[in-house]
């Protein structure tokens, strides 16, 4: 799957379900505890295909989903740039130091499975809006 068709599939879950809590007159506070992990498990099963084996994307014990992927993380499915012979595709925009450069064959790819920053509640609060492609619009480089 490219990176733009998870992205937009991924854009439509978050809305349909942002749109019910909103219907329900949840605050910003109660939005974001629905996104936890323990709950979405149980009550938004196909948000993540992670979820069917109860499996989190990052080892920790509080885990918020409501900025999976990551507003710092950045694209370009045609590639970015040529980087000695291979076709870089993604990478991270704060430079994260725990944030991997992943190099696949001739393709580079941002490696973010060291990296929680997305997924802690405080982080998830400071850039929280209830348009997930408006938080993500940096991610999309053209
Ligand atoms: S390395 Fe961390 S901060 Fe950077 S894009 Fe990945 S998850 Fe986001």
């Amino acid at each position: 799957m490219s990176y733009i068709s998870w992205f937009n599939e991924h854009a439509n879950k978050h809305k349909v379900i942002v749109e019910k809590l909103v219907a329900k007159e949840y605050t910003k506070e109660q939005i974001i505890a629905y996104f936890d992990f323990e709950y979405m498990v149980k009550n938004e099963p196909d948000f993540c295909p992670l979820y069917a084996e109860h499996k989190k994307c990052h080892d920790m014990e509080s885990l918020n989903c409501y900025l999976c992927a990551c507003p710092n993380f950045r694209f370009k499915d045609k590639g970015i740039e040529k980087v000695e012979g291979k076709t870089k595709y993604s990478f991270c925009g704060i430079n994260s130091k725990d944030g991997k450069v992943g190099v696949y064959g001739d393709a580079i790819h941002q490696d973010c499975s060291a990296c929680s920053v997305p997924h802690h509640k405080d982080y998830v609060s400071k850039n929280f809006g209830l348009d997930w492609k408006k938080i993500m619009k940096k991610v999309i480089i053209s």
